[in-house]
């Protein structure tokens, strides 16, 4: 055929005016135009705003939910024009059932943001698949909260450590008071006797008497003592596992059945669906229901408990429940997950948008691109750093550090006192040896530090009784010089 004749035809062909008077050649479909753009209403949103907002500096949308849009637009082979219009003041929660319902009466075209597709919205709208999938649970105070540095001392109340600290004292002084005449370990000089005392009654604690007593008036009291000690240190051993290991049972909740049996308070987040969730499908008395405006509510209120104008628990959707526990460790989710839900985006009723952005999610959830949206929203500073992870049948160094606390600032505190005793005692036994031995020493000064180093070791090496004989015999030198 003429390849020339066809070229000629085409130079005389003038621009494809596309419907719309568009001249750019349209990707497919064309569901909005550049003029007239898709409205697209996003839930203004003041808690957990990592999901979508509207940021106060730049005005900007942003968020999860719309990089999950955008990124699915993508998918869809025609352009989608839009413009994002923020619903809510952006002090509270605006509602979501009321956003919902502003897209089926045509206020805006369409809904993107953390929307649960649930029976109610489905009626009036039409939903996407679900691009994140989450359901309802139950948060309460972590069982674990009794933990700490000082737990150690929780099994017993201040007053009845002041009263085993005060038997501690009376036992040793009576223990004294009948031995000190007839039992030698418990005469001396008074400093001895006086750290005998102390020493014997603490050393009963553990079942290990340095000291014996003779008297019959002593053993007799000794006998009670260690009976009354026998029972005071195994209430304490099963306080403390207790208040380690099993304070799950704390919390009256354990579950959804346990949390609609009682008539405790439940706490719901400002503008969710939970509200009419937990009144309409579990008949839950709408008295109970306290509405929480933020994170930090949620935390206040389950901390005070229901007793203290708090709430028992809180019920919401596990994706803000995730976000709420990552930095906060005295609450926990218990129980299984109530309902399963999902989030989608929501289109008027009979939109072939919906179809396709429902096409394009899943595409998108079988390419990475999803997980790395969320990584890039949640898991900031790594994912896995982040998330408090523990096994409940574990014990942490957060409960013992109080213990190890003490127990090493004693012994660094005892090292200290025996260096600087040390040290002052080889200082003065230095400054005798070098009266008497001045006028013999010809070392240089180097060398004489070496060999003070070398003594040091040496003088703490030596024991303090033939060190101390050495003093004397400086004091009381012998007749013969060296
Ligand atoms: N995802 C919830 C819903 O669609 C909204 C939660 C909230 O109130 O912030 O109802």
């Amino acid at each position: 055929m003429d390849t020339k004749s066809t070229s000629e035809m085409d130079h005389k062909l003038l621009n494809a005016s596309w419907p719309g008077k568009e001249t750019d050649k349209p990707r497919g479909w064309v569901a909005a135009t550049k003029e007239r753009p898709l409205r697209i209403g996003i839930p203004n949103r003041a808690t957990f705003v990592e999901y979508v907002t509207e940021d106060h500096g730049t005005h900007e949308i942003q968020g999860y939910c719309i990089d999950v849009f955008n990124a699915s637009l993508r998918f869809v082979p025609y352009d989608v024009p839009h413009r994002f219009i923020p619903f809510g003041d952006g002090k509270s929660n605006p509602s979501y059932d009321e956003l919902v319902r502003m897209v089926s009466e045509d206020v805006f075209d369409a809904a993107v943001g953390d929307i649960t597709i649930i029976t109610n919205r489905t009626r009036i709208a039409d939903f996407t698949q679900p691009y994140a999938a989450n359901g309802l649970v139950i948060v309460i105070p972590n069982r674990n909260s009794n933990s700490g540095a000082w737990v150690f001392l929780k099994p017993f109340t201040a007053e009845m450590w002041g009263v085993t600290a005060a038997f501690f004292l009376v036992i040793g002084l009576v223990i004294w008071i009948l031995e000190h005449r007839i039992n030698d370990d418990f005469r001396g000089p008074p400093r001895r006797q006086f750290i005998t005392m102390i020493l014997f009654s603490l050393s009963t604690l553990f079942k290990t008497n340095q000291v014996d007593t003779i008297s019959t008036l002593g053993r007799m009291v000794m006998m009670v003592w260690l009976f009354v000690l026998m029972v005071i240190t195994s209430s304490y051993t099963a306080s403390l596992t207790s208040i380690l290991t099993i304070q799950q049972l704390s919390s009256p909740i354990t579950g959804m059945d346990s949390l609609i049996a009682s008539n405790l308070p439940i706490g719901y987040q400002v503008g969710s669906f939970v509200g009419s969730y937990l009144t309409d499908s579990l008949n839950i008395a709408k008295s109970r229901l306290v509405v929480l405006e933020s994170p930090e509510d949620y935390a206040e209120k389950l901390s005070l408990g229901p007793t203290n104008g708090g709430v028992a628990a809180v019920v919401d959707e596990l994706p803000y429940v995730k976000l709420f526990l990552s930095d906060r460790k005295d609450f926990g989710i218990v129980g299984d997950m109530i309902t399963k839900n999902g989030w989608g985006f929501v289109f008027k009723r009979g939109s072939p948008l919906a179809m396709d952005l429902s096409t394009a999610i899943l595409r998108l959830s079988e390419s990475e691109d999803l997980k790395k949206i969320g990584d890039k929203w949640f898991c900031k500073d790594g994912c896995e750093a982040g998330r408090h992870v523990s096994d409940p049948n574990q014990l942490h160094l957060d409960s013992f550090w109080g213990l190890f606390l003490l127990c090493g600032s004693v012994t660094l505190t005892a090292l200290i006192i025996f260096l600087v005793k040390t040290v002052r005692q080889f200082v003065r036994y230095k400054k005798k040896q070098r009266d008497l031995m001045s006028q013999y020493s010809s070392a240089t000064s180097s060398t004489r530090c070496a060999q003070a180093v070398y003594s040091f070791f040496d003088f703490i090496d030596e024991k303090e009784e033939a060190i101390k004989k050495m003093f004397k015999q400086y004091e009381d030198p012998p007749s013969i010089a060296v």
